[in-house]
């Protein structure tokens, strides 16, 4: 772990947002005392971790440890339902895109950060020529092998496209975790066609829905409100054209900002009592439907015992179906 000033203006004025206990990816990585800690920057509202990962140990987490069962990936039975869950996200996700983007004449696209290429696979079928970057083993070999993608595993910082340019670039639930996220989409910048169109979703941390405590864990190194978003976006020279909640994330769609008429910067830095708020709410919520779901285990507990562990486990099945729901993933993810 390491101390930084903050990536987006350099102050080093971080007043506290609030602090995950017992945060399980720096238990996975072995860094005690496990607590992870997120700060506003109070020059410019910058939200970050600080002490935040350091390169070495992101290296760590994402290369071997990210999907493993050392942070609770117990086999096929849970990739396979939370695989379900990704298909129905990835085409949400992709409808959400199309009726933002007009010109739905397809391309060339590059998703960073593509995971088991679902979302890259939907693209593909529509005609576009894609590439993924994924730096997790497991599921680049996974995008490679289920769909036929070319899957770079190189960081998106160290690639070389060679003056590559895309009509489409997407990085879904990514950007939180860069260390420099105007850095990262400076980059995005750089390999878009000037017509060309960046498709971001982050954590809102104004509205984190469920899972608070995962979304505000180590890993998700930059933490955004809309307004700071947008304002991540100009500092890039990208300019949002529309931004909305997804599921529960925030989505936002962009594209280079033209010439040099570079939009004044916006100043105001965003409240910190009015972050913290919204957490403390999240993680309220949160808890209750922690209480709710004992409940119903225990519920569920009572009735094996009258009716059988068979019926009631078919039972559960049908009604875990009627229940889908694609704002919560089965298992927590960051
Ligand atoms: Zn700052």
């Amino acid at each position: 772990m390491e101390h930084v000033r903050c990536t987006l203006c350099g102050a080093d004025q971080p007043q506290e947002l609030c602090r995950v206990p017992e945060d399980r990816y720096l238990k996975a990585l072995d860094i005690v005392p496990s607590i992870s800690v997120k700060v506003m920057c109070m020059r410019c509202g910058h939200i970050y971790g600080d002490p935040q990962l350091d390169n070495g140990e992101i290296d760590r987490l994402y290369r071997h440890l990210y999907r493993s069962s050392a942070l609770g990936y117990t086999g096929e039975a849970a990739a396979s339902a939370g695989l379900r869950w990704k298909q129905a996200k990835s085409q949400r996700d992709y409808a959400w895109l199309t009726r933002r983007r007009p010109r739905t004449a397809s391309g060339t696209a590059l998703e960073i950060g593509c995971a088991e290429g679902l979302f890259l696979s939907r693209l593909a079928t529509e005609g576009w020529r894609v590439v993924g970057i994924e730096p997790t083993l497991e599921y680049a070999a996974h995008a490679r092998d289920t769909f036929d993608l070319e899957v770079l595993e190189t960081p998106f910082e160290e690639v070389d496209f060679a003056g590559r340019r895309f009509d489409l670039v997407g990085a879904l639930a990514v950007l939180e975790h860069a260390k420099d996220p105007v850095d990262f989409l400076s980059r995005i910048r750089t390999v878009l066609h000037p017509q060309g169109t960046v498709f971001v979703t982050v954590p809102n941390v104004l509205d984190l829905g469920d899972f608070s405590d995962d979304r505000l864990s180590s890993p998700h190194i930059s933490l955004f409100t809309p307004d700071t978003l947008r304002r991540t976006f100009q500092r890039a020279g990208l300019v949002i054209y529309e931004m909305g909640p997804l599921g529960d994330l925030l989505a936002a769609v962009g594209q280079p900002a033209a010439g040099t008429a570079m939009a004044r910067l916006e100043t105001e830095v965003p409240s910190a009592r009015r972050v913290r708020r919204a957490i403390a709410g999240a993680r309220a919520r949160a808890r209750a439907r922690r209480g709710r779901a004992k409940l119903r285990s225990a519920a569920r507990l009572s009735l094996a015992r009258v009716i059988g562990e068979d019926r009631t486990a078919r039972l559960a099945a049908r009604l875990r179906l009627r229940d889908a729901d694609l704002g919560s993933f089965p298992r927590g993810q960051p």
